[in-house]
């Protein structure tokens, strides 16, 4: 029972593992199929073959088997049948036919005579297949002895294959069957054998494959197996395999720490960006602000068509809205002949030519009212276009307070006559035509002798009085072409031009004299006055003005030294050789080695606070004979001699000892102005010294201001501009001094770079009697502030003009009214008893 169900069992396991084997597993495992094929034709082929030896051995076997057979009969049956046969003995005969025809393989054997008649026959000759027939012929041998035999018949025999072929087709199919069944099971065992080895694996390594995701790399692939005991193609195949995602994992990794390098740079670049763009557009609306609120008319034109204008350019322009200016284009607002100007202006501008200045032009408004403006331009790319933006400045006020100076700056007020600047203007002038004509040029300086007793005695209406009248009678007597000057106080100077002889110069010279010598009556006293003359000539004496307007004051000095109302000429030698000058020169030598010159400070305050915010350094000699000698009486001897410029550097570095002094005491901080001489500043050494005066001393340059004139700044206004610039940037201050008494040029001004302007001295004092010099003063402080400068009045004596000053707005005062130049020890009072100026100035 248990046995048939085990058989079942088995017969059950074996269908099974057939089935799977042979017809799932083939058609799922391509592989496998294939090497079944194969070894089912190989192994098929192999039996085929093999089968067919055998059995062509065994037919071999069995036909000679037959033929054997054949002798067999021959041998054994022959001598009795033929004995048979002799005999007639057809039984016999018979008998031995049957025995015949038993025999295996002979189904049929007769005998026939020798006539060819059957005699006898035994079995049926019917086969299947071939047969072999034998006919063998029958003796009978009559004489034993001599071996005569007699033929009696033959023997027919047939063979048939039929058992043979049989035998060899059973053969046949059982060698097929049981190779067959021995192919199969070898192939099924190599298919199980393959599989578990090999095609599990192959699948495992499929799957492996197919999961290998980046995350998975570190699981390395491995076998479900036990390690074979020598390397085989599997593991190759692993370690191919692993050592590839290793390689991969490294890639990878790279590329990770690449991408997370890639991914911090992006991101850093895009704050940055972020930050770059949001600062622009802080910039921009900054920039936009700006603009807007510019008191200066900004203009943007891109393509020659106006596209911005600023609230600035509306009001320039008198335009209420920035539609009526765009789409116009820069040039319509400004007049015809300005085009040229603009336009030359415009190809500098995009030539790129360097320090391009601002232009000054004029523009058209729309109320067809015509003003001055300052131009600068500069172009940018707007989109890919040429932009161009103009600032406009408008300067008509500028102008106009520029041109009433000019013709107020260049008169004495007293007498309308010509002042010294106007003076050396001619002088030039002639100088230059004298040179082209071959003519000379002479220069005769008059000092009215005893003036200052006049003033004295009758008052200064009655001195004013009496220039005034020398003035007019003195014209009367002269050509339109000559220049009859006024320098100040009871100096003139008359300019002879184009002279042909010295007899002319002769005439007009005696005439002047007794136009001056006719009496005068002024209040009641009769007058008469007398001058002393001083003459130099072009080109004998000197070839510039300044130099022959010097020698003729030198020529008049001598005059007046020799007892007055006299004529010189000059000569070399009364610059030097007069015993004055060459006494002075040595002496202002010892004066510097025996240190006698010593310094006051005049204080200098803010109008706003009344506070004391500085103080001008101011020489005095102090003499051992004389006693305090002012700076006017020896430094145009210092001038002369060259020795300012040593004088200049003691004076520098004793300002900033003194200020280092006041600081150390916590009496600081104020400014302290020096005064420089036209000489130091034109000096190669100049600003090695300042450098070398503030590292000596240790003082701060922001403590110091240099006080220059327009006069000397004008000599050479390009190395100024640069110097000042340096000075500048050291820290130091810089003040225009005297200003109003040389060029009063604003448009240079804006030049260099200054924060002080020192109203002259000759303005203050007339505010009050003189309209003119108050609307100038005015005008001036105006413009200063216009040029971002603080005012600084000179010489300030009294309350009015105080008030004056401060009604104009002046930011600083300095003069006599608070204090005159005191030594230093008096000005630290000051400063620790915070003296200050009484503002409350109505009363
Ligand atoms: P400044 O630079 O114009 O100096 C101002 C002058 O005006 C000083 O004369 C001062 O005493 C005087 N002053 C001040 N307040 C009044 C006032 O209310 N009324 C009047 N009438 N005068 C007043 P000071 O000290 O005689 O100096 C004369 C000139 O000498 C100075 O003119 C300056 O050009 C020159 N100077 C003085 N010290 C130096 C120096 O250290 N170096 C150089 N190179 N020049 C100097
Ligand atoms: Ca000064
Ligand atoms: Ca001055």
């Amino acid at each position: 029972m248990t046995l048939t169900k085990l058989l079942s069992c088995f017969r059950c396991s074996v269908i099974e593992v057939f089935v799977k084997y042979l017809i799932v597993y083939p058609k799922e495992n391509p592989l496998g199929k294939r090497l079944l094929t194969a070894i089912l034709l190989c192994s098929t082929s192999l039996a085929f073959m093999a089968t067919s030896f055998q059995l062509l051995v065994d037919y071999r076997s069995d036909v000679s088997g037959i033929e054997l057979r054949m002798h067999e009969i021959e041998r054994s049956y022959l001598a009795s049948m033929g004995e048979s046969l002799w005999n007639m003995d057809s039984k016999q005969i018979q008998i031995q036919l049957n025995g015949i025809a038993n025999l295996p393989d002979i189904p049929f054997a007769q005998v026939k005579d020798i006539q060819g008649q059957v005699l006898a026959r035994a079995g049926s000759s019917s086969s299947q297949f071939k047969t072999f027939n034998r006919t063998i012929p029958i003796q009978f041998i009559a004489d034993p002895v001599s071996r005569k035999t007699i033929f009696l018949g033959t023997l027919e025999v047939s063979a048939t294959m039929d058992r043979i072929y049989k035998r060899l087709w059973d053969k046949a199919f059982v060698i097929f069957v049981s190779q067959t069944a021995k192919t199969l099971l070898v192939a099924i065992f190599i298919l199980v054998t393959f599989n578990y080895l090999v095609t599990r694996h192959l699948v495992t390594m499929a799957a492996y494959v197919r999961k290998l995701n980046l995350s998975q790399l570190s699981v390395p692939l491995v076998l479900s197996r036990k390690a074979p005991p020598q390397t085989d193609e599997l593991d190759v195949m692993v370690l191919a395999f692993n050592d590839m995602t290793e390689a991969i994992k490294r890639d990878v990794s790279e590329l990770t720490e690449y991408r997370t390098e890639l991914e911090e740079l992006v991101i850093k670049r895009t704050t940055e960006l972020a930050q770059k763009i949001s600062e622009l557009e802080e910039n921009e609306e900054r920039y936009r602000k700006l603009v807007e609120i510019s008191p200066d008319a900004i203009i943007v034109e891109r393509e020659g068509k106006i596209i911005f204008v600023n609230s600035g350019a509306l009001k320039l322009i008198g335009a209420d809205r920035p539609e009526q200016l765009t789409g116009m284009s820069m040039i319509e607002l400004i007049p015809s002949d300005w085009h040229e100007i603009a336009q030359d202006h415009l190809e500098k501008l995009l030539a790129n030519e360097k320090e391009l200045r601002p232009f000054e032009a004029k523009m058209m408004r729309f109320d067809d009212t015509v003003i001055d403006v300052e131009i600068s331009r500069s172009f940018f790319h707007d989109r890919g276009l040429l932009a161009i933006q103009t600032v406009a400045h408008d300067i008509t006020k500028h102008k106009h307070y520029e041109a009433q100076l000019r013709t107020q700056a260049l008169h004495d007020a007293l007498t309308g006559l010509p002042n010294r600047i106007l003076l050396m203007d001619r002088l030039e002038h002639a100088i230059a035509l004298a040179e082209r004509g071959n003519y000379a040029v002479f220069v005769l300086f008059f000092d009215l002798d005893r003036f200052k007793y006049v003033n004295d005695t009758l008052g200064h209406d009655a001195g004013d009085q009496l220039l005034k009248i020398i003035t007019k009678r003195v014209l009367q007597c002269i050509r339109k072409s000559d220049t009859f000057a006024r320098l100040g106080g009871d100096e003139f100077v008359l300019v002879l031009g184009n002279i042909a002889s010295e007899d002319l110069v002769n005439q007009l010279l005696s005439r002047v004299v007794s136009a001056i010598n006719e009496s005068i009556i002024i209040e009641g006293q009769n007058i008469t006055m007398t001058s002393s003359i001083g003459i130099s000539t072009y080109p004998k004496d000197g070839k510039d003005s300044a130099t022959l307007l010097k020698y003729a004051d030198t020529a008049m000095y001598r005059a007046k030294e020799l007892g007055r109302n006299g004529i010189q000429h000059y000569s070399p030698e009364m610059l030097t050789h007069t015993s004055e000058y060459m006494a002075m020169e040595s002496r202002l030598r010892q004066a510097l080695e025996n240190k006698e010159f010593v310094l006051y400070y005049q204080p200098i305050l803010d109008l706003r606070s009344g506070k004391i915010i500085g103080a001008e350094a101011l020489i005095r000699w102090q003499h051992p004979e004389f006693g305090l000698l002012p700076p006017a009486r020896f430094i145009p001897v210092a001038e002369e001699t060259g020795l300012i410029v040593n004088i200049g550097e003691w004076v520098m570095h004793a300002a900033c000892v003194q200020a280092k002094i006041w600081e150390k005491a916590g009496l600081m901080p104020i400014r302290i102005a020096i005064n420089l001489s036209a000489q130091q500043l034109f000096s190669p050494y100049f600003e090695d010294k300042v450098k070398q005066v503030f590292v000596d001393t240790g003082l701060s340059p922001h403590s110091i201001e240099f006080e220059i004139t327009e006069t000397m700044s004008m000599k050479d206004p390009e190395h100024v501009v640069g110097l000042l610039q340096r000075l500048k940037a050291i820290g130091a201050h810089i003040a225009i001094d005297d200003f109003g008494t040389g060029y009063s040029n604003f448009g240079y001004l804006t030049r260099f770079s200054i924060d002080h302007l020192k109203l002259d001295r000759s303005f203050v004092q007339n505010i009050k009697n003189n309209l003119n010099d108050a609307v100038l003063a005015s005008s001036m402080i105006g413009l200063a502030h216009n040029l971002g400068l603080s005012v600084v009045a000179e010489g300030v004596e009294d309350k009015e003009q105080l008030t004056d000053l401060v009604a104009y707005g002046c930011d600083e005062m300095q003069g006599y009214y608070f204090s005159p130049p005191v030594p230093p020890e008096a000005f630290a009072e000051f400063l620790k008893g915070n003296k200050s100026l009484d503002l409350s100035l109505k009363g």
